[in-house]
Formats: C-alpha cells, sequence, structure tokens
C-alpha cells in the first residue's frame, strides 16, 4: 500500500483526513513513493495556533537551553546521514554525492546556530546622560514559516530552520510537494532532539498551504525560495499582511572564460557547474560567455567532456548525473532547446531523447549544449533549471561583464582567468551576489549569507548566519534611570 505522508503539528504525527493528496515518484524509474497531502487552510491555522501557544513557553527558555536541542539533532543527523542522503537521491533524482553534500550543508547550518547565545547578544550603553544608561536586546518574533522548492529538499529548510529555533521563534516548515520525503525524516530525528511540542512543525501541501500561511495574522515570519514568479506573490502578499518577509528566487547564471584560463581545470569546473544536479541548482552555469578566441579552446573541450558525462539513475556508482524532477519538467526543457535551435542557436551536444540503458521510465536528458547563443534571445534570458549550458561570444572583458549585468537575475556569476586584474575588476562591477574566481560557486558556508540579488532576492536579510539571527529576532532599545534615592541604601 501507498504510504501516506503525514504532518507534524503540536509533536504529533498526524495524515490529515480526507484532504486531496499527490503522488510523489522517483524521478528516474516513476515508481510511486508516497502520497503527499494538499493540507487545507482549516488545518494550516491548527497549525499556527499549536505554534504560536509553543512559542509563547519556547522565547522564556534560556538560549543555552535551546540549542541543547540543536546539539542532540546534530549527532542524529549524522548518524542517519545515509538515510537522509539516500532519501533525497529516490525523491529528486540527484546522485548520492550530490545529496550527500546537500545534507552536510544542512547539518553546518545547525552547527553555526549552536552558537546562538553569542550571535544574538545584545548592546548596553552605560551614562548615555549621568545615571541613565540604555541597552538593545534581541528578542524573538514568533511562529516563523520556511517555503521550500524540490530541488534540496533536505538543505534548504536548514538555512533558517536551526537559527529561528535557537533565537527562540516556532518554526512551521512547508517542503515541495514534488519532494516531502526527506523532510519526514529529518522530523522524526526533530521528534527525537526533544523540541517541546509546537516548537517545530511540518505541514505538506502545495499554493493553497502556502497563502494560508502568508495570510494568517498569527505567522510573524516568512523565509520562501523557489521561483521569481512565486517569490514575487509570496514577497507581496507576505508583505501587504505586515509580515517579515526574504523571498529566495531564480537564476540564470552566467560564466566568463578568458582565453588566459586553465583549459583542464576551467573545463571540469564549468561542466560540474552546469550539469551537477541536472542543472536543477540555483547556482548553476546556465551560460558561458567565451571571450576573444577562448573558444577554439574550449568548445571542443567543453563538447567532449559533456558527452563523457555517465547519465542513469543517480542511487547507481559512478553515475554523474540523474533525471529532472518530472515528465512535465523534461517536455518544458526539450521545447526551450527548440526554441533556442528556432532562434539560431545550434546543438554543439544534443543531449535529447537519451538512450538510458534501465531508465526507460526516467525523465532523462543528457548533458546538452547550445552554441552561438544570441543576447536576448529566449535561451539566453530564461532560467531553463535543467541540463542545458549556453554559450555566447564577447570581444573584450567589458562587453562580458555588460553582457552579465544586462540579465533579469543577479544569484551568482563566476570568472576563469590568470589575470589577477581581471578578477579584481570583474569581482567589483558584476551585479550578482555569489561569485566565483575560477571555481564554481556551491551554496555559501553556513556562517555567511546565501546572498542574491535582482530578481534572484526579495528583501533586505538572507538565510544562514548573522543574516538569519537579524532576521529572527526583534530589536528592543531600553533607557533606564535607577536613581539612588529610590533604591534601598546598604
Ligand atoms: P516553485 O516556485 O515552483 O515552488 C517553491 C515553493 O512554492 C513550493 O513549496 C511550492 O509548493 C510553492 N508554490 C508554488 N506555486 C505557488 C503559488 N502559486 N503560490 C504559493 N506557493 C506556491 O519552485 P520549484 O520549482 O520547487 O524550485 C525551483 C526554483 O527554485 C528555481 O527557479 C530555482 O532557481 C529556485 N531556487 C532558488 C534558490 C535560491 O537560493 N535563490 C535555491 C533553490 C532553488
Amino acid at each position: 500500500m501507498t504510504q501516506q505522508l503525514a504532518n507534524y503539528i503540536n509533536g504529533q504525527w498526524q495524515v490529515p483526513p480526507a484532504v486531496e493528496t499527490l503522488d510523489v515518484t522517483n524521478p528516474a524509474t516513476a515508481e510511486l513513493l508516497a502520497c503527499v497531502p494538499l493540507t487545507p487552510a482549516a488545518q494550516v491555522d491548527l497549525a499556527v495556533q499549536s505554534a504560536h501557544q509553543a512559542y509563547l513557553e519556547w522565547r522564556r527558555v534560556p538560549a543555552t537551553q535551546r540549542i541543547q536541542h540543536l546539539f542532540k539533532l546534530k549527532g542524529l543527523m549524522e548518524e542517519h546521514f545515509e538515510e537522509l542522503a539516500t532519501a533525497i537521491t529516490l525523491e529528486n533524482g540527484k546522485t548520492l554525492a550530490d545529496s550527500r553534500g546537500e545534507m552536510r550543508r544542512a547539518v553546518e547550518n545547525v552547527e553555526v546556530a549552536c552558537g546562538i547565545p553569542t550571535m544574538m547578544l545584545g548592546d548596553f550603553s552605560e551614562d548615555i546622560a549621568r545615571g541613565i544608561d540604555e541597552y538593545m536586546i534581541r528578542q524573538p518574533l514568533g511562529v516563523s514559516t520556511i517555503i521550500a522548492p524540490f530541488n534540496f529538499p533536505g538543505m534548504i529548510a536548514f538555512w533558517f530552520l536551526p537559527y529561528a529555533v535557537a533565537c527562540g521563534n516556532s518554526v512551521i516548515v512547508k517542503p515541495s510537494e514534488r519532494t516531502p520525503l526527506t523532510m519526514q525524516k529529518a522530523f522524526a530525528l526533530m521528534e527525537q532532539a526533544g523540541f517541546p511540542a509546537g516548537v517545530v512543525n511540518l505541514v505538506n501541501g502545495g499554493a493553497e498551504t502556502v497563502n494560508a500561511l502568508l495570510d494568517h495574522p498569527l505567522v510573524q515570519t516568512v523565509s520562501f525560495v523557489g521561483s521569481t514568479p512565486v517569490a514575487r506573490h509570496v514577497y507581496a502578499r507576505a508583505s501587504a499582511n505586515g509580515k517579515r518577509v526574504q523571498t529566495q528566487g531564480g537564476a540564470k547564471n552566467p560564466l566568463v572564460i578568458l582565453p588566459d584560463a586553465d583549459p583542464e581545470m576551467t573545463t571540469k569546473i564549468v561542466i560540474d557547474s552546469a550539469f551537477g544536479n541536472a542543472g536543477q541548482r540555483c547556482l548553476a552555469a546556465s551560460l558561458a560567455i567565451l571571450v576573444g578566441d577562448a573558444g577554439k579552446v574550449f568548445k571542443p573541450l567543453l563538447a567532449e567532456t559533456a558527452q563523457s558525462w555517465v547519465v542513469g539513475n543517480g542511487i547507481e556508482p559512478g553515475v554523474h548525473m540523474g533525471p529532472v524532477i518530472s515528465p512535465q519538467s523534461k517536455l518544458r526543457i526539450e521545447g526551450l532547446v527548440a526554441k533556442g535551435v528556432d532562434e539560431g542557436a545550434s546543438l554543439l551536444v544534443d543531449g535529447l531523447n537519451p538512450n538510458i540503458p534501465g531508465g526507460e521510465r526516467g525523465n532523462f536528458i543528457r548533458p546538452t549544449i547550445l552554441e552561438s547563443v544570441a543576447t536576448g534571445t529566449t535561451v539566453a534570458r530564461t532560467e531553463i533549471f535543467g541540463p542545458v549550458l549556453g554559450l555566447m561570444q564577447a570581444d573584450t572583458l567589458e562587453d562580458a561583464i555588460r553582457l552579465v549585468n544586462s540579465g533579469e537575475y543577479g544569484n551568482m556569476a563566476c570568472l576563469f582567468t590568470s589575470s589577477g586584474s581581471a578578477a579584481r575588476q570583474f569581482r567589483s562591477e558584476v551585479m550578482a551576489g555569489n561569485i566565483g574566481i575560477n571555481i564554481g560557486v556551491a551554496a555559501p558556508m553556513a556562517f555567511f549569507p546565501f546572498s542574491g540579488w535582482k530578481a534572484s532576492f526579495f528583501g533586505t536579510l538572507h538565510g544562514q548566519g548573522k543574516h538569519a539571527v537579524e532576521f529572527y529576532t526583534q530589536t528592543k532599545v531600553v533607557v533606564e534611570r535607577w536613581l539612588k534615592e529610590w533604591s534601598r541604601q546598604f
């Protein structure tokens, strides 16, 4: 019988009665893994009410005690590391190596949030006027919600959750309805970590569930990661409802390759960045801008390396790249490649309609490279979110930087060169929140913010590290006078 996924609300696992469900399938095999409930507004209300009650007590627990649950959770995540990574691969399709990398970053965020007693310290100023002191303390806000996309089912909730609870908030996580299984396992570990009932909650669902959270008067903060159109919607709706909001959106990440770049290292990194996780990363390379005559060396190298990648079920050893998430996503990607060819690009590497032994039911596309992609065309502008790399041409570094900055998004940009001054100019002038020099950009370490600019982020404070502590606390400034004559004399 198919597993019915449950919500975790107020310390209890509950399958919501008689609600609509969606099938969750393995994208490599089309095997049915589970059914996920689409939780309606009435049940979202129950979750928010109990999270609010839990917060009222949790905020009074000293930070030094709150983090004991995170220490315990970190130990449990290490103990069950392979189980969590395997769940990611089964529901998302990425390779086990990619899933392990993802869970490692999740664990690192728990580790960093264990430093909350120091990170949420306030400020004190003695004698702002004679006999008067002023100080600032940080306090939690209340019910905090986290809405995640399908492509990192294990990591993204942990960009936010450890900081939110360590600061004294209660949390509701709404995972992607396409990849909800890993969070079931993560929440089973949170249950073992002994958080008081209602402090951490899991509510499954889709758009209706999200909107119920955005509209609920007791929800105080919204942390969203997903596509740009939904990020805009969530930002606008939650802000209009007076909530503190941060929304990370989509991307169209360019890599610039100068003729003096190291051929072997650059080729390996560009291919890893474009095709790792089947291009379904918000930091994936989507365009490679070849400057001057760099194409002479790099086009054949990129083509050869892309063709050498082993595509298959990510659970199997030796596989470089798994499937894309769904048949609909595969169709959309194929349509965009066809549109690229219609608009004048040509296929340097054609990965469509692949023959993957044993993968007949999976959503497979092999690494695909389009060359001669022209500025302003659909594939030059649109987030493809699949294993497709577009090659563009620029005459100079300045032209390449102009091209990079003309894009709608600003999540990441990379430069490959052996010139220090070119690297410096690129780092300074490029309008993106994550920059790589001679390296592909992975999700930043837990103690750095996940920066994104332009249409890749709406808000002020980002996830992770110090930004998360600012986001999940509100400052209170107190001014105090204690006259001697009011106090008992000793
Ligand atoms: P998505 O926007 O379709 O879904 C994200 C979340 O929003 C899901 O939980 C979903 O249930 C919910 N949702 C979807 N439609 C909604 C609606 N109309 N109203 C309210 N909620 C809605 O994103 P996805 O396809 O799951 O993920 C891929 C996207 O996420 C890509 O665009 C990728 O670039 C982006 N992403 C960005 C980052 C980043 O850090 N900037 C990280 C990972 C993924």
